[in-house]
């Protein structure tokens, strides 16, 4: 399998992860999963059970709402010295909960989201307009100021086709903010195979700010900013990623009951020093 960013053909192997090989590429650094999922399979990665059973997915994602709409607004006042106010398309948007933070600061737009229950609870409890679909398969007149893609690069599966539809939605000079988990972090090589990034096959991408700025350069976007995002996390949540950790390893397994003692609905600070954002410029 050939390397999305640099397109070279020789890889080693990381480690396996899940029974799917982590590899990387000799030549730009960049990690991905060497497995190329079929639409079936992408669609039971990405049932309800992602969003609501927990594991690598989101415990419950709706207890995520309050924190997430921070987060639009956070990034709505991040690019607002830019692009202020214009139309706007959130890729893997779920429930709408980031599309509705940024229209909260005076944005307007649309989600695309290929769960049918996150399109729905997005529409009718959150009140933001997210079609059910993906990049592909997306049809619209309207062309944006701002594409926003929070978390969702690493689950993209064929990344040159989808930045080629990016480029064919977005205005001429038009925006596209990227959050996404830092594979050179810290807290990545600590944690080695066992960092919560490395879930394949819904993780497929693992970038470096290096290898998303040649990926992105390679489709005539420059880097405008970057930055590190301040983080917190839904206790729940936090809950379900440490137990699903716990359970890799035998000794860590005998910890696995004090994690019961975390209360579901606080709000924790996160170390955020493994993620990143940057926001580039179409040429
Ligand atoms: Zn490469």
């Amino acid at each position: 399998m050939n390397c999305t960013v640099c397109d070279n053909e020789g890889s080693s192997t990381m480690f396996i992860k899940n029974n799917f090989p982590i590899v990387e590429c000799n030549r730009c650094k960049h990690a991905f999963t060497a497995y190329i999922p079929t639409p079936e399979k992408i669609r039971e990665i990405y049932s309800d059970d992602y969003f609501f059973k927990g594991g690598t997915g989101y415990a419950n994602y709706i207890l995520e709402k309050n924190m997430l709409i921070k987060r639009g607004e956070y990034y709505a006042r991040k690019v607002s010295n830019l692009v202020m106010g214009g139309n706007m398309l959130d890729v893997g948007a779920a429930a709408g909960f980031i599309l509705k933070g940024f229209e909260n600061k005076g944005w307007h737009g649309m989600g695309i989201e290929p769960n049918k229950s996150m399109v729905d609870f997005a529409r009718k409890e959150v009140e933001v307009n997210v079609q059910q679909g993906t990049l592909e398969t997306m049809d619209t007149e309207e062309k944006f100021d701002l594409i926003s893609i929070i978390q969702v690069m690493a689950h993209l599966y064929n990344l040159n086709k989808s930045l080629k539809r990016i480029n064919f939605f977005l205005k001429p000079k038009g925006y596209v903010l990227i959050e996404t988990w830092d594979k050179d972090s810290v807290t990545a090589k600590l944690f080695g195979k066992h960092w919560h990034e490395y879930s394949p096959p819904a993780t497929l991408n693992y970038f470096s700010r290096k290898s998303l700025e040649r990926l992105m350069n390679k489709h005539k976007f420059k880097l405008v900013k970057q930055g590190t995002p301040k983080k917190s996390i839904n206790s729940g949540h936090a809950k379900s990623l440490i137990q699903h950790k716990l359970a890799e390893s035998k000794l860590l397994r005998l910890l696995k009951p004090f994690t019961y003692l975390i209360p579901r609905n606080l709000i924790l600070p996160y170390p955020s020093e493994d993620l990143f954002w940057a926001l580039y410029q179409k040429n």
